[in-house]
């Protein structure tokens, strides 16, 4: 069975799901998206995934062509066609086809695509050994340029990351702000594991606000665990406890080493592992 893509209220084979090269989204990242998870046929925490797409949507002047309720409609429908119980729906809405030149006054149609797949998980030797990262020279954005809350779909910022990352031959890679304090990864959150409490950088921090981020923070507090949202140096990283990356597809990864220094004993340690199970019971249980 070919796999079907919705488009505008259609559902195409893959083969067939094309837009114009003459879209925005495809010239100029011109527009914005989701990245969501499905498990056991529930769609996870699908209000707050709306929420940051017609935020991010807002934020960029671009009006999504179809409401909430039709957008839920056409999520569930993808998963149907393609009968997926557990995997990953890929939310895009492009400016649409327009000139050549960048005023989007002159696009039309914005483009409202719906992909449910299943998904490429990190093998598991990523949860029980924890992983190896670096902190790379590419800084997030700016936020005065283009706020990283903002999930458009221009992530070049991310991919040059992401190269620099690989080449040092990390399949992750902490983002530095402007200012020179930790970030985030390339398409994760970071947290640390210090005296018992969790610590994250700000959502002003230049980051992106995670809905697994969101998720981990309530799940820690309900067990207990102070959190505080404050600036964080690589010095911080580099003396904590334990660390671990969140998001969609990773959900809870320690990290056991950056910057060729050993954090902590080395080993996932037993905050990150306890949140590791929570949030599995959460969307396993
Ligand atoms: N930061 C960036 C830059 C991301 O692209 C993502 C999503 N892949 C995340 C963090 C994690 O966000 P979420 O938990 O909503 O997937």
């Amino acid at each position: 069975m070919s796999l079907k893509v919705y488009i505008n209220g259609t559902l195409y084979d893959k083969a067939d799901a094309k837009i114009s090269v003459y879209d925005h989204g495809l010239l100029y990242g011109d527009g914005v998206f989701e990245g969501i998870r499905s498990y056991g046929g529930r769609v996870f925490r699908l209000e707050q995934h709306l929420d940051r797409l017609w935020e991010s949507a807002q934020a960029i002047w671009l009006e999504i062509p179809i409401s909430r309720d039709e957008m839920t409609a056409a999520i569930n429908e993808t998963l149907l066609a393609n009968e997926i119980i557990d995997g990953y729906i890929r939310l895009i809405v492009t400016r649409g086809a327009g000139t050549l030149g960048l005023d989007p006054n002159k696009t039309a149609d914005p483009q409202v695509i719906v992909i449910a797949d299943t998904i490429a998980l990190y093998p598991d030797e990523y949860y029980e050994n924890g992983l190896d990262i670096v902190t790379v020279a590419t800084q997030r954005n700016h936020p005065a340029a283009l706020d990283p809350r903002i999930k458009s779909l221009n992530y070049l910022n991310n991919i040059l990351a992401k190269i620099e990352g690989l080449r040092a031959g990390c399949v992750e890679a902490l983002m530095l702000n402007h200012d020179g304090e930790v970030a985030e990864c390339t398409g994760d959150n970071i947290f640390l594991v210090r005296g018992g409490a969790l610590a994250t950088p700000p959502t002003t921090a230049g980051i992106l606000a995670g809905i697994t981020r969101g998720v981990v923070i309530e799940l820690a507090q309900g067990a207990g665990l102070a959190v505080h949202e404050d600036p964080l140096s690589r010095r911080d990283v580099y003396v904590a406890d334990e660390c671990f990356l969140t998001g969609t597809a990773a959900e809870v990864v320690p990290v056991v080493r950056i910057d060729d220094r050993v954090i902590g004993d080395g080993k996932p340690g037993p905050v990150t592992r306890d949140l590791m199970q929570r949030f599995r019971e959460l969307t396993r249980g």
